[in-house]
């Protein structure tokens, strides 16, 4: 029934050792040369993008403008009459336009491509006995695939073998509820939904593990013959990129009615020959109209991107570019986020007193040292050390002089200090083999495992939370062994003790039972025997102290969310400086608070411990309904739904489930919280770039076009040519705007508040800065053509000489714009960026030749200005620059960017 293997069975109705048969695969995986042999036959497991449109349709598209094509026409009128010269003008002037647009678009995309890359789904899978993680692109059929909850089924599966599997097969069947899965045979008439030996590509683990064979990929998965592709990246839009369209498409129709009004007072009240008039409006109405802004938005965003990515930090959504910068607060994990997850055992408390370990790191040497005057604490701390290494599915493993841990840091840790306590892991596992698990979740807080006795009866060996351990026991282990009254108070206070020297603690426990159990059960881990505690240091990362004071200076309160102990929460907050006094709130306290009481403890509140991942959740939601935009971090399954509700959810990377980076804006690569606040940086670089895009962009239109309309109101020749305006606007201010979109971020970015979620995009000072330049370059351009032309210079000297100043006022407002607020008059903002260099470069080359060129000057009618002339167009763009600088100055002193360094509202613990 596969299309990929010939003559091949019902796979869901024969046996997984026939399945395995038929595919001459193994259970320990298959052999790297006949997986790439496989590869090559049946090709990469992925469906096939859909057709790219073709280079022309996407070079044509750029045509396919109002007024392009509007222009296209007014050429072919110019072509008719006579106007060659102007009617090739046009011609290689929307020609140019459109390869600009066009490559600009092609970049665009192409980041946009990496960023999908990124973020391609992996999977855990067997090859030659060993586990190791492959793109989802490779696997072949007969590999064996391990699969955790949270995982994408990465291709179609028989199951091999399952323990409490459920898989949500909505996405193929449209069946809501979690779908029972085992090893098994199917009957050969049962329809797609009803197969429950099988697991097809794109479902979901929603609990339990599986290991699976696979049998087919590619197209020829169920998911494939319905042809339906899962995309991984969203379409390439943004709340930004939809605003600034929506004011292009309006600006269109204002800028249209204007020209055909200015027409007509041209043709009808000034005499212009009509052609002639609609030349100059359509010339102007192209100018005014800024088409080139959302691709260069794009490209930003995209250069924002990559930035993010090289910082950590991937993109899965656009969108999240924009909001990163104004993220007002930070929910984060703990172990492994905030903390470097490098796991070292330090302390065993045990009823007949403690012992500390030496070494340090995952090395598996070193000594268990018994506390003064408690000898019998050594085989008591050994017994503890047993269930540590036998409740545990990690692995050592030397990795040149270090040792590296496969699996969970912890248990890891606890390896070592069962070597350290003389204890042989591999030797116990061996003596006690496991015969079923209730593994680690962060809802139940515990792990437990049953082992055979070679006695014959069973043993259960449990280690979690230490308030969950006790519930769960009646007894404790004595000094000698014996079983002694639990002494929950006692216990309670020793762990608060580890706690608040920022200790995580793991409580201990086990239960021998003469008849053998076959399978374990949550109900079955009851009625223990409580062994001891143990404590661990995972000291903060260092980056992570820095990054929470760069947060906390930008006006972003930082909160920790964590399941670990209340005290072990706060203590680590301290070494981070949360808050000047984190307060701590656990999980309990949050059941008890009303949805309407949490916004008010949400905000107050640094640091939830012993939280369950449903408490994220609320605590977004409360924290969102007082305004505040939230990023929040997170892992598992029950992570996704927090964050997806949340602005921005972030998964991490490494240890994040497929579910948790699919329902998430953004990926950690390297789940470190100083990632997030590289990102946050990022983020607001772009969008103050975006600003600077438009800041620039908007005026050096507008004085053009006020020129030319100031000229056509007095009835003075017009200082430009419709192809001289075409010049301006196509060749020069496409190629100077687009540097912009490379700037780095400015010094000061995290040293004010977040910007406002519902702040416009044109603020009052970006419409007071258009409209001032706007005049500024209108009365520079209007003077230099009336010096000119007094000085008996001629029209075509005159209208050179204004082309030539707007490219000179250009080339220097951008110098100006690259600093919003602060001066651009220092070394490093006249130096520019190789971005900025390389753009003023091209443009002066091209204004030399556009000026001093033979053919150029035939085609512009431009004539060839002398040094005097050329030294005056310098000094009219420094007189701009200053001009500029001195407005600044002003404003700061007025007091306009102040808002810029207020701190931010409702963050009362976060200010100085
Ligand atoms: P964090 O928010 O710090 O990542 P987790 O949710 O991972 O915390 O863990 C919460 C608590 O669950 C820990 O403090 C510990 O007591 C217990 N725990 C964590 N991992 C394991 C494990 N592998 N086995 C048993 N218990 C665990
Ligand atoms: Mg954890």
């Amino acid at each position: 029934m596969t299309a990929s293997i010939p003559g091949t069975p019902a796979w869901h109705a024969i046996e997984p050792q026939a399945a395995l048969r038929a595919l001459a695969a193994s259970p320990h995986g298959l052999s790297d040369e006949t997986a790439a042999q496989r590869l090559a036959e049946y090709g990469r497991n992925e469906l096939a993008a859909r057709p790219p449109v073709p280079a022309w349709r996407r070079f044509l598209r750029h045509l396919n403008d109002p007024l392009i094509l509007f222009l296209l026409a007014a050429a072919v009128l110019a072509f008719a009459l006579g106007h060659l010269t102007d009617a090739s003008v046009i011609v290689a002037v929307v020609a140019i336009n459109a390869v600009v647009g066009y490559v600009q678009e092609g970049r665009a995309a192409q980041a946009l491509a990496a960023l999908r890359s990124m973020v391609a789904p992996q999977a855990r899978v067997l090859r030659a006995g060993r586990s190791c993680v492959l793109p989802v692109a490779q696997l072949v059929p007969g590999d064996v695939v391990l699969l955790e909850p949270g995982d994408r089924v990465p291709a179609d599966l028989k199951i091999l073998r399952a323990r409490a599997l459920r898989v949500d097969e909505a996405l193929l069947t449209g069946e809501s509820v979690a779908a029972d899965k085992a090893a098994a045979v199917d009957r050969g008439d049962a329809a797609l939904a009803e197969r429950a030996s099988m697991l097809y590509a794109g479902t979901l683990v929603a609990t339990g593990q599986a290991t699976g064979l696979v049998v087919a990929t590619g197209a020829a998965t169920q998911m494939g013959r319905i042809g339906q592709l899962l995309d991984s990246v969203q379409e390439v839009s943004t709340p930004l990129l939809l605003q600034t369209a929506r004011f292009g498409r309006r600006f269109t129709g204002f800028a249209v009615a204007c020209a055909a009004l200015l027409f007509l007072y041209a043709f009808l009240a000034r005499g212009y020959a009509w052609l002639d008039a609609l030349m100059v409006v359509v010339a102007l109405a192209v100018g005014v109209v800024p088409e080139g802004l959302p691709a260069v938005i794009t490209i930003t965003l995209a250069i924002g991107v990559r930035r993010m990515a090289a910082r950590h930090a991937i993109i899965r959504r656009l969108p999240a570019v924009e909001t990163l910068g104004a993220t007002t607060v930070i929910c984060s994990d703990k172990t492994g986020t905030l903390t470097r997850n490098e796991m070292t055992a330090r302390s065993i408390v045990t009823a007949a007193g403690g012992a500390s370990a030496t070494g340090s790191g995952y090395e598996p040497a070193g000594m268990l040292a018994p506390e003064a005057g408690a000898a019998a604490a050594l085989p008591a701390a050994q017994a503890v050390a047993r269930i540590g290494a036998l409740c545990n599915d990690a692995q050592l493993r030397p990795a040149g002089q270090a040792w590296h841990v496969e699996g969970d840091p912890m248990e890891g840790a606890l390896l070592a200090l069962a070597a350290k306590a003389g204890v042989h892991a591999e030797v116990l596992q061996a003596e006690l083999p496991r015969i079923d698990e209730v593994p680690f979740d962060a809802r139940h807080r515990y792990m437990a495992t049953l082992h055979a006795d070679p006695g014959g009866g069973s043993l259960l060996c449990v280690k979690g939370a230490p308030e969950q351990i006790l519930a769960l026991s009646r007894c404790q282990l004595g000094p000698d062994g014996a079983e002694q009254p639990l002494d929950t108070r006692r216990w309670e206070t020793l762990v608060a003790q580890a706690g608040a020297r920022g200790e995580r603690v793991l409580g201990f426990a086990l239960r021998r039972q003469a008849d053998r159990l076959e399978a374990l059960s949550q109900d079955d881990v009851a009625n223990l025997c409580f062994a001891g505690i143990v404590g661990f240091i995972d000291p903060p990362r260092d980056e992570a102290v820095q990054a929470v004071a760069d947060c906390r200076a930008a006006g972003i309160a930082v909160k920790m969310i964590t399941g670990d102990h209340a005290a072990t929460a706060a203590a680590i907050a301290r070494q981070l400086r949360l808050a000047d006094a984190p307060r701590v709130v656990t999980g309990a306290r949050l059941d008890a608070v009303s949805d309407a009481d949490l916004p008010a403890l949400a905000a107050e509140s640094a640091v939830f411990a012993r939280t369950s991942p449903e408490h994220k959740l609320r605590l977004v939601r409360a924290l969102q309904a007082s305004g505040e935009t939230v990023a929040m971090t997170g892992d598992g399954v029950n992570d996704a739904p927090a964050l997806k509700q949340a602005d921005i959810g972030i998964a991490m990377g490494r240890k994040g489930t497929e579910a948790a980076k699919e329902a998430s804006e953004m990926v950690l690569a390297d789940d470190n919280f100083a990632s997030i606040a590289a990102a946050v940086h990022e983020g607001r670089a772009v969008y103050d770039n975006i600003n600077k895009v438009i800041a620039w962009t908007l005026p050096t239109n507008g004085g053009e076009v006020l020129a030319v309309v100031v000229a056509l109101a007095f009835g003075i020749a017009l200082p430009m040519t419709p192809a001289q305006i075409l010049w301006v606007n196509m060749v020069l201010t496409v190629t100077l705007g687009l540097a912009l979109a490379f700037e780095p971020p400015e010094a000061g970015v995290m040293r004010r508040p977040p910007r406002r979620r519902d702040a416009q995009l044109l603020s009052p000072f970006t419409l007071w800065r258009i409209a001032l330049v706007s005049v500024l370059f209108t009365v520079a351009a209007l003077g230099m053509y009336e010096w000119t032309l007094r000085r008996g210079l001629g029209l075509e000297t005159a209208r050179t000489m204004v082309v030539n100043t707007f490219c000179v006022m250009e080339i220097f407002y951008l110098f100006s714009v690259r600093y919003l607020y602060s001066t651009s008059l220092s070394l490093q903002g006249l130096r520019g960026t190789p971005a900025v260099l390389a753009a003023v470069g091209a443009v002066i080359a091209a204004q030399l030749a556009f000026t001093y060129l033979p053919w150029l000057q035939t085609v512009f009618d431009s004539r060839p200005l002398g040094l005097l002339d050329g030294a005056v167009i310098i000094l009219t763009g420094v007189a701009l620059m200053l001009v500029l600088e001195l407005e600044k100055l002003l404003l700061r002193r007025l007091g306009w960017f102040d808002e810029l360094r207020r701190p931010a509202p409702s963050q009362p613990e976060t200010s100085p």
